[in-house]
């Protein structure tokens, strides 16, 4: 089972995304487990403060890193080889979060995810205490707590069991250098639009050949860069 750790100074935020939808049922099945952490828990002072002005001055706080660090190494352990799993840092800083990156992550038994706010987190904690820095994507979010998230729901999606057929998630996008091509449901027509001819044909050879085809059409016209090989050729 994959443990997961969140440190955060919103772990309500978590609550209906924890109970829900499949998130909820991999956790009631015991798939994976995740514990919140409240940051605040770990502070010293009467008034639990978690942030501090900036040295050298600028907009808006910085999270101090007594508390952080504290609370790093109450969960997960201090940072080295007797470290329990990997401590990870949600920051616009990190490297970018792809599937390869939750595939691997899929397979760990621990990972400690740690959740960002104000301006972002004095550096010192980030040297002393976190493994490893992940971001969701080129923009700012006002915390670490959605991208949190995401990566726990992405993560969760890879892990055995979690998903009903197993098929669902290999044949999503960017399992395969590439993106999943169309879908169709019933009604057969709606609003003058049949469902392609095909897809109701029985035949499944030819309905994989023709999701093969819809699905390489729509990765070279949305996503060309997914099908290059890394000397920027692209894959046949
Ligand atoms: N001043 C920071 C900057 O410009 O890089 C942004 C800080 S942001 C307002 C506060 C926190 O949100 C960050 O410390 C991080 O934990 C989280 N965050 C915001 N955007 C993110 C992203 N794209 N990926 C991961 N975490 C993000």
């Amino acid at each position: 089972m994959l443990r997961i750790d969140v440190i955060t100074i919103f772990p309500g935020l978590f609550e209906a995304f924890l109970s829900e939808s499949l998130v909820g049922n991999a956790i009631r099945e015991e798939l994976i487990g995740v514990a919140l952490h409240d940051l605040r828990e770990f502070t010293t002072d009467r008034h639990r403060k978690v942030d501090d002005t900036p040295y050298g001055g600028g907009p808006g706080m910085v999270m101090k890193p007594d508390p952080l660090v504290a609370a790093i190494e109450a969960v997960a352990g201090p940072k080295g080889p007797e470290r329990e799993g990997r401590v990870i840092l949600l920051s616009p800083q990190g490297d970018r979060l792809d599937q390869v990156r939750l595939a691997e992550l899929a397979t760990k038994e621990r990972i400690t995810l740690v959740c960002g706010r104000y301006e972002g987190i004095d550096q010192r904690a980030i040297d002393l205490a976190v493994d490893e820095e992940i971001s969701i994507g080129d923009y700012v979010l006002s915390g670490g707590e959605v991208p949190a998230m995401v990566l726990i729901e992405g993560v969760s999606r890879l892990i055995p069991g979690v998903l009903g057929n197993p098929e669902s998630a290999e044949k999503d996008s960017f399992q395969r250098n590439g993106l999943e091509g169309p879908q169709y449901t019933r009604p057969q027509e709606f609003r003058g639009e049949a469902v392609p001819e095909i897809l109701r044909s029985g035949d499944h050879a030819a309905i994989e050949r023709w999701r093969a085809e819809r699905a390489r059409e729509i990765t070279r016209r949305r996503r060309p860069d997914l099908l290059r090989d890394p000397s920027g050729k692209e894959e046949s």
